[in-house]
């Protein structure tokens, strides 16, 4: 069974009108949508990668389409046969409870947050009522991490600010997404690897292929915990083939490619 953690589609009449603004920020940076933002298109993505399912993760990016991105992760869970969407909130939303337990109500088992589409860093108060909420559900939270094109000049979820929400949320099941901070290995290895919290494989192919990030990525992805690793790519902005080829020749443990998604999903 193998579970990509990371993907991103949206509902059919907004696709085009999506990934066009969001194909017009990433292709500066030389990021090209594979898909075309469907959830039909994603499925067959994944599909022809070998991938049995997909988590998507939507983002709330303002506190008015809080609820029209959670009834589509619920929509989505109730007629895709491998997608599992996960819902988001926003730390400027006056419904985070209730949206959060609306979305436990509906079987979701965590959310995603982009603090660089919030503009708010991660560990910034704001964002305290959303981990609490979630703390006391049981719900887990899976983040962007590091570089983002939207925000290239500053970086909105750093390792040491990840470090700092995980030391004042114990009981938090924490995601950093992009093996735990996209360009910014050792950060990573400075203050993530080795903690309790979870990393995402998102582009860790393509920072692999940076050739003085390589070593880093290949050591980040050694010497944490197997049980905290997820295999994701980032559908539609890389291919989760290109994936699952770097990580099987890093001859990852095979907890990663599903078991540990499934673990959190169940
Ligand atoms: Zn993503």
């Amino acid at each position: 069974m193998t579970i990509d953690f990371h993907t991103h589609c949206f509902p059919d009449a907004l696709a085009p009108r999506a990934m066009a603004s969001l194909s017009a920020t990433s292709a500066p940076f030389g990021v090209y949508a594979i898909t075309d933002g469907t959830a039909s298109d994603s499925e067959a993505h994944l599909r022809r990668a070998g991938v049995d399912g997909g988590v998507v993760c939507n983002i709330a990016t303002n506190a008015r389409q809080q609820t029209k991105v959670n009834d589509f992760a619920i929509h989505l869970n109730g007629t895709s046969r491998i997608l599992t969407a996960l819902g988001s909130v926003h730390p400027a939303s006056e419904n985070i409870e209730s949206e959060l337990d609306r979305l436990q109500a509906a079987g979701i088992r965590g959310i995603k947050l982009h603090p660089d589409y919030v503009g708010i860093e991660i560990d910034d108060p704001r964002f305290t009522p959303i981990f609490d909420g979630c703390e006391a559900r049981g719900m887990f939270v899976i983040t962007h991490a590091g570089f983002d094109p939207i925000s290239p000049d500053h970086i909105h979820a750093s390792p040491a600010m990840l470090r700092r929400v995980l030391d004042r949320h114990p009981a938090l099941t924490l995601i950093a997404a992009h093996v735990g901070g996209m360009h910014e290995c050792s950060g990573v290895l400075e203050h993530l690897v080795g903690s309790r919290i979870y990393i995402d494989t998102s582009m860790a192919d393509l920072m692999a292929k940076v050739p003085e990030e390589a070593p880093l990525v290949k050591e980040i992805l050694t010497s944490h915990d197997p049980a905290r690793i997820l295999f994701g790519s980032d559908l539609p902005w890389t291919d989760p083939a290109g994936n699952l080829a770097y990580l099987h020749s890093l001859g990852m443990d095979e907890r990663v490619y599903g078991e540990n998604a499934l673990s959190l999903l169940r």
